[in-house]
């Protein structure tokens, strides 16, 4: 067992053995992960990274608690998320998780101010605190001046800055980011990549963000690569992306 594949107190998240099969309309079932055990600390900057049907948004969205293993256990926090009602989940995810996705999930209709701003309605502030905190965070991604725009208005960047934004305004202690550039160019990509090794290095955030590509994987601290649903890698960012393939693999090739 390497070092990361122990869990230590430390650990904000820990996946032991972590299953997850989806039934098959035809019957029976498919199995995407098998025995995932990841462990990350607070402070961590982790991309996890395979092709795509790996198994990469399925892994996510358990430590999400977006969707629940098939066996195995997760501790998220401390606390075996098994064990939790569905509103005890809605509150971590709430106040501890900012969730960042490839298409942005921005609402067409309403103005940038007001996407930042939703997900703090469900905490009970006053509007005048959830406008000043949405200010905030809009002016920390540098979208102050277009506060009154709507999400079509803008370029794939400034979308996803909104997104981070919004994200940052419930002042997660984690973000989890899928394919968080996958729709952006590489200039914009490389903003938004630049922006959370900001976060990370000055606001202590942990960011664990899923990518099909090395190079994007290589902007983060330590690399988890699955492949076909099974972790093959995990540590630093290796020279070549050809260390990351299991190694019959590599043999063969
Ligand atoms: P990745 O994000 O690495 O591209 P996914 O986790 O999205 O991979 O998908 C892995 C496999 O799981 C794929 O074969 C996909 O079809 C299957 N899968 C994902 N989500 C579901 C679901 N909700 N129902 C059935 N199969 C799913
Ligand atoms: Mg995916």
């Amino acid at each position: 067992m390497g070092k990361n594949q122990m869990a230590t107190q430390t650990d904000i998240i820990s996946l032991h053995k972590i299953c997850k099969s989806f039934p098959l309309e035809i019957g029976g079932t498919q199995q995407v992960l098998f025995d995932i055990d990841i462990n990350i600390k607070s402070g961590e900057f982790v991309s996890i990274m395979g092709p795509s049907g790996s198994g990469k948004s399925t892994c996510m969205n358990i430590i999400g608690a977006l969707d629940s293993a098939t066996s195995g256990t997760y501790e998220l926090y401390g606390r075996d998320i098994s064990t939790m009602t569905a509103d005890e989940l809605a509150i971590v995810r709430n106040e501890y998780i900012g969730f960042v996705f490839q298409n942005f999930n921005l609402l067409p209709k309403r103005n940038i101010l007001d996407n930042v701003m939703l997900p703090l309605m469900y905490r009970g502030l006053p509007m005048s605190e959830r406008v000043s905190k949405s200010r905030e965070m809009l002016k920390l991604v540098g979208l102050s001046e277009f506060e009154t725009y709507l999400p079509t208005q803008l370029s794939g960047g400034m979308k996803q800055r909104v997104a981070i934004a919004r994200a940052l305004a419930g002042t997660p202690k984690l973000i989890l980011a899928d394919e968080p550039t996958g729709a952006l160019d590489s200039k914009m990509g490389n903003e938004i990549l630049q922006f959370f090794k900001k976060l990370n290095r000055d606001m202590g955030i942990t960011i664990v963000m899923i990518t099909h590509e090395f190079d994007i994987a290589k902007y983060s601290d330590r690399l988890i690569h699955i492949y076909d649903g099974r972790v093959t890698y995990d540590g630093k960012i290796p020279r070549s992306e050809s260390d990351l393939m299991p190694k019959h693999k590599r043999e063969s090739k």
